[in-house]
């Protein structure tokens, strides 16, 4: 078998159980692996340590498929597809949604491998050398779970471009669907385009997020920023809000928002198609306010690299919403770049209040749901973190 010797000292990493190796450790490659191929890593003084997936052209030269050596074939993949989707069974028959996370990458030991399901179909994304090598042996694992009719592929992701994988997109088993396929979240209904929607279709790292939204709004005026197909807003209406105004700069987007709006017979959303930055720039000089506001932007950092730029963007559409919030508002506010920590978020958000001159207090942390979990061996898993603040709740003396 094809191995990859690294440095002295470089087993550090995978005595933490860090899935990934870096090309910077190591020391050579005995064999000639091809992308994707499976490769044996050996310590320095040559003894095995884990069995990986090789990335010729990734700064991360493989990733961990498993930590003794063990055959890497159609079986190994049937079954940890298998333990992924039994872990997220109690989420589906316990009634909260038929819509989960089925596989979430290094989290679930399938490092590049996502998977969301819909209801009665399975969206993947293969991210990596090592998952695209075996799209067959996974498409195979994942129509075989229970209920599920049919596979698509959507590995139309920018980071395969760092793997030197071109974007690839289509139906990898069963019949295309006819139309949108129909979810159930926390009771309210929605219809996710799996093929050309954003990622897999949905947002579902923030589903329990948005019930608790719901729970916040009663009688109050909520602006959703970055709305997206309305997860938040539509929460907001069923929550009681007294208006709702939702941006997004996608009319796709704000067209199924639209849709699923009506589909609960929750009417009332003033949608807009316009830029996030530009809209509260507009609402501060035309003097609106709201209750509560929501932001959930894209990923603006990727990687820590962009981090600084991606810092004065959150602090930039943050401190306009404190601006924006009536006497003891709610912000509620996310960060889904993994090159942004919690700790940093945390700080940007306290720089964006101080220079909107508003006094608040964290009222909750705020993470992905269940089904997006983060191993403890990989805290880069760890990209959604979000809080609520609350504005000035002290009167003055
Ligand atoms: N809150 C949503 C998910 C938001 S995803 C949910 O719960 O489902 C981020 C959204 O931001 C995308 O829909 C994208 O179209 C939108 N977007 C990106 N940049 C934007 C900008 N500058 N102004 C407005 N919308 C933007």
């Amino acid at each position: 078998m094809h191995s990859l010797i690294l440095k002295p000292g470089r087993e550090k990493s995978l005595q933490r159980r860090h899935p990934w190796i870096f090309s910077g450790g190591i020391a050579r490659v005995d064999g000639n692996p091809q992308a994707g191929d499976t490769v044996e890593v050996r310590t320095a003084d040559g003894v095995p340590r884990a069995i990986a997936a090789y990335s010729p052209q990734s700064q991360i030269r493989a990733r961990i498929w498993n930590w003794t050596p063990c055959p890497i074939d159609a079986d190994f993949f049937a079954q940890r597809i298998a333990q992924a989707a039994a872990r997220r069974e109690p989420l589906r028959s316990g009634g909260v949604t038929n819509a989960v996370r089925l596989i979430h990458g290094e989290s679930d030991g399938l490092p590049g491998v996502v998977a969301d399901r819909y209801e009665d179909t399975v969206v993947v994304q293969l991210l990596t050398t090592g998952a695209e090598r075996w799209r067959e042996a996974i498409a195979d694992a994942l129509a075989a779970l229970a209920g599920v009719v049919r596979v698509v592929e959507r590995s139309d992701a920018d980071v395969r471009q760092l793997e030197g994988l071109p974007s690839q997109t289509g139906l990898l088993r069963g019949a295309a669907a006819t139309g949108p396929v129909m979810i159930t979240e926390h009771g309210l209904q929605f219809a996710i385009d799996v093929v050309s929607g954003h990622k897999t279709g949905f947002y579902l790292d923030q589903r329990d997020n948005r019930q608790r939204l719901r729970a916040l709004v009663a009688g109050n005026s909520v602006l959703d920023c970055f709305c997206y197909t309305g997860g938040f807003a539509i929460n907001a209406l069923a929550g009681g809000a007294s208006a709702v105004t939702a941006i997004d700069s996608s009319g796709p987007a704000l067209q199924a928002a639209q849709a699923n709006a009506a589909l609960n017979r929750l009417n009332g959303t003033e949608w807009l198609e316009a830029d996030v930055f530009q809209s509260l720039r507009k609402f501060r000089d035309a003097g609106r306010s709201f209750d509560v506001i929501v932001l959930d932007p894209p990923k603006f950092a990727p990687t820590a690299a962009h981090a600084e730029k991606a810092a004065r963007a959150y602090k930039d559409i943050n401190l306009l919403a404190f601006k924006l919030l009536n006497p003891g508002g709610t912000l509620m506010t996310y960060s889904c770049s993994g090159g942004v920590s919690a700790e940093l978020f945390q700080k940007i958000i306290a720089g964006a209040a101080l220079d909107a001159g508003v006094d608040a207090v964290i009222e909750a942390w705020l993470h992905g749901a269940a089904d997006h979990p983060v191993a403890l061996n990989f805290p880069e898993g760890e990209y959604l973190k979000g809080l609520i603040c609350r504005t000035n709740i002290t009167t003055a003396v």
